[in-house]
């Protein structure tokens, strides 16, 4: 990577921005990676880092990981991301938001953002106060809007089934067992999707509370957030933060498919091969996930109904495959096979 900063994850990153107002505690990071195939399109995070260091690795990679997604699902969308650096207590008020509003505004559109983990369609009304750049808000009458996260377990349930099909030839989800890591927005939809097709469900979050209803309410059962990785089941499904597959975790894994809604599942690029050594079916993370931010380019641009949505998602399997085809031909891994063919689409090869 190109490193000039001495940041190890810039990636020629077109600008960044470091945003601070003292008066509401408002500290941010804006992150644009790539303007090429258009405005740099990608959530905002709200997250307690243990430095402002991480908060800014974060922000790197997920900007570039938007990028690689806006362009592998066919949207005229350039990648960014945001990242609001919150305190211990995770304190969000309207006065931060409004800050983070007018400084997504300063940049007249060259970024425009929603919500991601930690960020709610109530905290895009309050941005939107400030800045017409924000997608994710309340539908209105037929409109598209709204959450992305139903839109991104749909995607990632789609994904889930092509996985199933190429790597143990079945249909449906029917009598599977599928490991989910994280309880939240995406993975509340996957196992919704996942339970109504018959499949059971083991399912792990930090907050266990936030598990058992899910469990309640999916028909799963839970388990320990330091057990799931290493589960016996036919699908591992990591649905909550990223960087969680390396070296060590990947030679613990007891499933024959990885494919879960997280960014940036992958520690390194060396860990997509690792997996693939290991013959995992592994679904790059920001193809099977693009399913949120299909739905916010179309309520951004105003360019379809639910109807469009649906189809564009439903686009997702055939992505999915046509990489596994290529990594089954090539030899290369799902992940370096993605990487090379949206690095060509945004005009880095
Ligand atoms: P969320 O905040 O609703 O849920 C995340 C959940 O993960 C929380 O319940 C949290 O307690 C849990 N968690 C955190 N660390 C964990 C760990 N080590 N083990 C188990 N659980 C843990 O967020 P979300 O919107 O569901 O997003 C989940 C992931 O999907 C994130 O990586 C996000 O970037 C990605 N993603 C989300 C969307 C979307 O539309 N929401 C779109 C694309 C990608």
């Amino acid at each position: 990577m190109n490193t000039p900063w001495g940041f190890e994850d810039f990636d020629a990153h077109e600008d960044l921005h470091f945003v601070w107002t003292e008066a509401s505690g408002l500290k941010a990071i804006i992150a644009i990676h790539s303007t090429h195939l258009g405005p740099a399109a990608g959530g905002c995070r709200f997250w307690h880092y243990a430095d402002a260091a991480e908060g800014l690795k974060d922000a790197l990679r997920l900007s570039r990981g938007m990028s690689y997604k806006n362009a592998m699902a066919g949207l005229p969308l350039g990648g960014g991301k945001a990242v609001i650096i919150a305190d211990e207590k995770r304190t969000k008020t309207p006065a931060m938001l409004h800050e983070f509003g007018k400084a997504v505004d300063n940049l007249c559109g060259r970024y425009v953002t929603a919500e991601d983990v930690g960020m709610s369609v109530a905290d895009m009304i309050e941005i939107r106060r400030q800045t017409k750049f924000v997608a994710g808000l309340p539908v209105e009458g037929s409109a598209v809007g709204g959450d992305p996260g139903p839109h991104t377990s749909l995607g990632v349930f789609l994904g889930i089934k092509a996985a199933v099909r190429r790597a143990l030839g079945k249909d449906s989800l029917q009598g599977l067992h599928i490991a989910l890591q994280g309880a939240g927005s995406v993975a509340t939809g996957v196992a919704m999707h996942a339970a109504a097709e018959g499949a059971t469900l083991s399912i792990a979050d930090v907050d266990a509370a936030k598990a058992q209803k899910l469990a309640d309410a999916a028909g799963g059962k839970v388990v320990g957030a330091d057990e799931i990785l290493g589960l016996e089941a036919d699908v591992l499904s990591p649905c909550a933060l990223g960087a969680i597959f390396d070296e060590k975790s990947i030679a613990e894994l007891k499933v024959p498919i990885v494919a879960g809604g997280a960014n940036n599942q992958l520690a390194t690029p060396e860990d997509g091969a690792r997996m693939n050594a290991r013959g995992i079916l592994y679904a790059p993370d920001y193809v099977i996930n693009a399913g949120g931010i299909i739905n916010v380019c179309i309520e951004f641009l105003r360019s379809g109904d639910a109807s469009v949505v649906r189809q564009k998602i439903e686009g997702i399997p055939d992505r999915l495959e046509q990489i596994w085809a290529e990594s089954a031909e090539t030899g290369r891994d799902p992940a370096s096979v993605a990487d090379a063919m949206a690095q060509r689409l945004i005009g880095r090869a």
